[in-house]
């Protein structure tokens, strides 16, 4: 049964310039010169690199793994050799040069030997999680957050039900919609599993109103296989109902308050894109080493949906999108919305690139820097905002530098959708001072924390001085004591004179 319910507060109805490349199915994608793994992530995570310069890699080796708790594996995605790391341009906001780790391709697909796949019936919820962190699978929704952590029992014991992203909110992109009309049944499957290892029973997929063959296709394919516990339900196409928290009021009409996570109300939610990386390393033992990006944009000859191996540089996708067309204002990774602009071609897509959208200067008119004028507190801003926060507010003490109080009016609870952007009158960069602001708190509270760490470890040492001064005063005491009580014994028992006669 296809059904609506629930309403998003504020969002925008935006052109979602979706047609160029929506009807094109996926392609696959020749294989690069070279490969390129950024070891640093966009979240700020480093990965160590598990190879070295003059290794031979195959197709499916584990090459690099995050440092920390999460430990993320990265796999090459095809066999060649690797050189010498170097620093290079990669994904992520800042634009700086990160150190990067580069197989220079073979071209002989030379894969890792595989195990015989189980079926997934087979197999325990704590194989299935050690399976897709073997994988190396993350959220493919642009997050990049562990799927096998996500899915772990401690963060999942009161869940009851998983939410799918289908819900492709941003504009031009159309890789999760192009997924679901081509991969229904590999999509189910994958959903089967996650299932299996949340030991839940319901699912609800969220798509977009405008998404019409995506919707036929999943609602198809689930009445063939006769599943009553998957759903699909149909959310209005607004600007940013694909949000997660968004997307989870729109299914289930819970809310997760501030400073909580889907999994307090209930819910864990993957995207189209995770789910079917899901499916490949459960039934095909195939770790994440591509995935479908879509390229886009009225800067490109022909945009495209591709089955891209991680690690391609962008300029090998260009070409094979036919070059590029005309004048181009920016190269975008990610949406138009919440996306970030590349310095150049050259970077490579990562497990978290969905998109790279090839602007035209007529694409980003809009977007593009136009002389800012002084806030009229018209509330534009707060009218559109889907977090029901108060913007003008958050931007007045961010510009201000009070990040204590910028923070206080949810500056943390802002999702960077962007929607107060496209709406101020004064042309003000509101998303711009909120991500500064909270590089700034994050700062301060890390300072801040340092600085209690240090006064802790003062205050211990002093307090452990001051114990072992006790301790040592407490003994020389007892020895003292103890030397009189030996006099006094000693005394006792020397010989009297009259005993000497
Ligand atoms: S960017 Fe933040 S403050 Fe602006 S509309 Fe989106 S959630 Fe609200
Ligand atoms: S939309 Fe712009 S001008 Fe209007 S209140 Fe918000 S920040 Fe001020």
């Amino acid at each position: 049964m296809i059904f609506k319910r629930w309403t998003l507060d504020g969002g925008l109805d935006l052109d979602g310039h979706k047609d160029l490349s929506r009807q094109r199915p996926i392609i696959s994608t020749a294989i690069p010169d070279e490969l390129v793994y950024p070891l640093v992530f966009r979240s700020g995570e480093v990965a160590r690199a598990l190879v070295k310069t003059g290794d031979r890699v195959l197709k499916g080796q584990v090459i690099a793994e995050t440092v920390g708790t999460q430990g993320v594996l990265l796999h090459a995605a095809s066999s060649g050799y690797i050189q010498e790391n170097e620093l290079r341009a990669i994904a992520h906001p800042s634009g700086l040069k990160s150190l990067c780790l580069i197989i220079a391709t073979d071209g002989l697909e030379e894969a890792c030997p595989v195990d015989e796949p189980v079926h997934y019936t087979q197999l325990l919820p704590i194989e299935i999680r050690a399976k897709i962190h073997q994988a190396g699978i993350v959220g493919l929704g642009g997050a990049g957050f562990p799927t096998a952590v996500k899915i772990r029992p401690e963060s999942s014991c009161a869940v009851d039900t998983l939410v799918i992203n289908g819900a492709e909110c941003e504009p031009y992109i159309t890789c999760d919609d192009r997924l679901m009309q081509q991969y229904p049944e590999q999509i189910l499957l994958g959903i089967q599993v996650l299932l299996r290892a949340l030991t839940i029973k319901k699912c609800v997929i969220g798509i977009e109103e405008d998404m019409p063959e995506a919707i036929d296709s999943m609602q198809k394919e689930i009445e063939r296989q006769g599943f009553d516990h998957i759903q699909v339900n149909v959310v209005p196409a607004l600007y940013p109902a694909g949000g997660e928290r968004q997307l989870i009021y729109l299914l289930t009409g819970r809310e997760t308050p501030n400073n909580s996570y889907p999994v307090d109300v209930g819910v864990i939610c993957q995207n189209i894109g995770t789910v079917m990386a899901v499916y490949q390393a459960i039934f095909k033992g195939q770790a994440l080493i591509e995935r479908v990006v879509t390229l886009t944009g009225l800067g490109l000859k022909t945009p495209q949906n591709m089955w891209v191996r991680i690690g391609t540089p962008i300029k090998d996708l260009v070409r094979q999108c036919g070059g590029y067309n005309g004048s181009i204002e920016r190269l975008i990774m990610g949406g138009l919305m919440m996306g970030f602009v590349l310095p150049d071609d050259s970077v490579g897509i990562t497990k978290a690139t969905n998109c790279i959208l090839v602007a035209t200067p007529r694409e980003v008119a809009k977007t593009r820097e136009t002389e800012m004028l002084p806030c009229i507190r018209c509330g534009e801003c707060a009218t559109v905002c889907p977090v029901n926060l108060l913007p003008q507010q958050i931007y007045w003490y961010s510009q201000g530098g009070d990040h204590d109080k910028s923070q206080s009016f949810g500056l943390f609870d802002c999702i960077e959708c962007g929607c107060c952007d496209v709406v101020c009158p004064s042309h003000i960069p509101l998303v711009q001072y909120f991500r500064a602001s909270k590089s700034k708190a994050i700062l301060k509270r890390r300072d801040d924390g340092a600085a209690a760490l240090a006064k802790q470890r003062f205050e211990n040492q002093q307090l452990r001085k001051a114990q072992e001064k006790m301790e040592r005063e407490q003994r020389f005491r007892l020895k003292k004591l103890a030397l009189v009580k030996l006099k006094k014994e000693g005394a006792g028992s020397t010989p009297n004179a009259a005993d000497k006669s």
